[in-house]
C-alpha cells in the first residue's frame, strides 16, 4: 500500500470510507512516523497513544455496521496544546499547567470527536501561544522539516511542524496575531484564521481574547477547508461566537477561480525588512493570479504602519488580565506552600517559577498600559488605531474582494536568533496582526521556495468577516496553478528527516 503518511486529509478519508484501509492502520501508521522522526522534530508535547487508536478503532466498528462516515471519519489530527482535553494534559507550553489533566473537552474538541477524526496527540507551542518561532516553549524547541535548525514559526510551530513531517495529514492552530498563517508559511503548509468567533474559543486556553482565534491547519486547501467545516459555526457556551451560517467553505474549495475578481495588492505590506527571494514569490503570485483572470488593485491602508505598535499593547493588556487567574491555588503547578506563607506568597512564587521571560514580559507591559494614569495613553490610543485598521480594511473592501501580501517578511530564521530579541521577533507578523484586529479572515497558502535559501514562502490571502469562502475559492485556484506551473514544494520536495 501506498506511504498512507503522505496522502491528504481527503484522500485518507476516502480510503477510509471505501474500505482500501481501515482507521486503524491509517492510525498506526502516523503513529509510526511520530516514533520515527519526533525525536529529531519535537512537534508533540504528548501523543496519545491510546485514545487515537480507540478513537480509530470506533471508526472501524461504525463502518463495519454500515454506518455513513463524515467527511473525516478515522483521518488522523495534531493538537495544538492551547485547547482543553478531557483526561489528557494541556500545558499551554507552560509549566505553570504541567501535570493538569483538564475535566472537560474544548468545543472544537467534541466538534473534532463528532466528526471522527483521529486527535493523535497534544502540539508543541510558545508558552500562552505568545511568540513567533516556539522558542517560548517551556518544553523545548520545535524545528522546521526543511532545516531543523531553524524555526517553525510560532506560536503554532508543532502544529505546522507535524503536517510538514508528515506525522499529521491536519492539525489545529490559534491565531491571536498570526499563529496560524504565519508557521504555515514557513512550513509549506497552509493554514486559516476563520473570521474572529467563526469558531467557538470555549475550552482554548485564552491569550488575548477579543484577538484569539483558532482555526485549520493541512497540506492542501480542500483539507484545510474540510477540518474548517468540522469545526466551524455557533457556540452558545463563547458570548462572542457569531450565530449565523458557516460560509460555504468546502464548496469554495473544490471551486477554485479567481476570474473577473478584483485582488488588492497593499503598497504598505512591502519594502524594508522584507526579504527580496520572498518578494520575487510574492510578486509572480500576483502575476499569476492576473493570468488566471483576476484583476489586480494597488492600494494603500495607511494605518497598518501602527497595527504592530496598537497590538503589542493590546494583546498584553488582554493577557495581563487572562493570566491572573493562574494563582497557584485553584488548579496547576503551586511552589513554596509549606505552610509557613500566605497564599499570596504562594501566589507570587508560583507565578515566578511557573511563567517563562517572555510571558512575564506581556503580564508587565500590560499591567502598566492598563494603570490608571496611563490607560488613556496606551490602552485608549491603541484602540483608536484598531478602528482606524478597520476603516482601512472596510475602505480596501469597496475596490476588491481579497488582499494579498506576503505572509511574513522573511522565510524561517535560525533557532537562537531572534530570541533575545523581542522586537525582532515581532516582526514576524508585521503582515498578519491587521487582521487579528480588525476581526476578518485571513489564509496563508504556500507559493515556491525563495531561491536564496530554498525555503518556502507563504501567500496571505485576506477576505472581509463572514466572506471565508472567498479565501477557499482563490486559495484552491492559486494552489492548482502553482502546481501546475512549480509542482507542490512539500509533496514533491518533502523535506528529507
Ligand atoms: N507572534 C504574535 C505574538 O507573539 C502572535 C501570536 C499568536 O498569534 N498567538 O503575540
Amino acid at each position: 500500500m501506498a506511504d498512507l503518511t503522505k496522502l491528504t486529509a481527503s484522500g485518507l478519508a476516502g480510503k477510509i470510507a471505501s474500505g482500501e484501509a481501515t482507521a486503524v492502520e491509517v492510525t498506526e501508521a502516523h503513529l509510526a512516523r511520530i516514533d520515527a522522526v519526533d525525536e529529531k522534530v519535537h512537534a508533540f508535547l504528548h501523543v496519545d497513544r491510546e485514545g487515537a487508536l480507540a478513537q480509530a478503532r470506533a471508526v472501524d466498528d461504525k463502518r463495519a455496521r454500515g454506518e455513513k462516515l463524515g467527511p473525516l471519519a478515522g483521518v488522523p489530527l495534531a493538537l495544538k496544546d492551547i485547547f482543553t482535553t478531557k483526561g489528557v494534559p494541556t500545558t499551554v507550553g507552560s509549566k505553570i499547567l504541567e501535570g493538569w489533566i483538564p475535566p472537560y473537552d474544548a468545543t472544537l474538541v467534541t466538534r473534532l470527536k463528532a466528526a471522527d477524526v483521529v486527535i493523535l496527540g497534544k502540539t508543541n507551542m510558545d508558552e500562552f501561544a505568545m511568540g513567533s518561532s516556539t522558542e517560548n516553549s517551556a518544553f523545548g524547541p520545535t524545528g522546521n522539516p526543511w532545516d531543523l535548525t531553524r524555526i517553525p514559526g510560532g506560536s503554532g510551530g508543532g502544529s505546522s511542524a507535524s503536517l510538514a513531517s508528515f506525522q499529521a495529514p491536519l492539525a489545529i492552530g490559534t491565531d491571536t496575531g498570526g499563529s496560524i498563517r504565519q508557521p504555515a508559511a514557513v512550513t509549506g503548509t497552509v493554514g486559516v484564521k476563520p473570521t474572529y468567533g467563526g469558531v467557538s474559543r470555549y475550552g482554548m486556553v485564552a491569550f488575548s481574547s477579543s484577538l484569539d482565534q483558532g482555526g485549520p491547519c493541512a497540506r492542501t486547501v480542500l483539507d484545510a477547508a474540510l477540518l474548517h467545516e468540522a469545526i466551524a459555526g455557533h457556540d452558545p457556551l463563547d458570548s462572542t461566537s457569531i450565530d449565523a451560517p458557516v460560509p460555504p467553505v468546502v464548496e469554495a474549495a473544490r471551486n477554485g477561480s479567481v476570474r473577473g475578481m478584483r485582488v488588492g495588492v497593499v503598497k504598505e505590506f512591502a519594502g524594508e525588512g522584507y526579504q527580496a527571494g520572498v518578494m520575487q514569490r510574492f510578486n509572480e503570485s500576483v502575476e499569476l493570479l492576473r493570468e488566471l483572470g483576476a484583476e489586480v488593485v494597488e492600494l494603500s491602508c495607511p494605518s497598518f504602519d501602527k497595527a504592530l505598535a496598537a497590538y503589542y499593547l493590546i494583546a498584553p493588556s488582554e493577557c495581563s488580565s487572562n493570566l491572573a487567574r493562574f494563582d497557584g491555588l485553584r488548579y496547576g503547578l503551586r511552589t513554596g506552600d509549606d505552610g509557613s506563607r500566605s497564599a499570596e506568597d504562594v501566589t507570587a512564587l508560583t507565578r515566578a517559577a511557573g511563567f517563562g521571560p517572555e510571558v512575564k514580559r506581556r503580564i508587565m507591559l500590560g499591567t502598566y498600559a492598563l494603570s490608571s494614569g496611563y490607560y488613556d495613553a496606551y490602552y485608549g490610543s491603541a484602540q483608536k488605531v484598531r478602528t482606524l485598521i478597520s476603516r482601512d480594511f472596510q475602505r480596501a473592501f469597496e475596490q476588491v474582494d481579497v488582499l494579498v501580501s506576503p505572509t511574513t517578511p522573511t522565510t524561517a530564521f535560525p533557532i537562537g536568533e531572534r530570541v533575545d530579541d523581542p522586537m525582532a521577533m515581532y516582526l514576524a507578523d508585521l503582515c498578519t496582526i491587521p487582521s487579528n484586529l480588525a476581526g476578518n479572515a485571513a489564509m496563508s497558502l504556500p507559493c515556491g521556495l525563495a531561491p536564496e535559501d530554498g525555503l518556502p514562502v507563504g501567500l496571505q490571502i485576506v477576505a472581509p468577516a463572514m466572506a471565508d469562502d472567498r479565501l477557499y475559492k482563490v486559495g484552491a485556484a492559486v494552489e492548482a496553478a502553482f502546481i501546475d506551473k512549480w509542482g507542490h514544494p512539500l509533496l514533491e520536495e518533502a523535506p528529507s528527516l
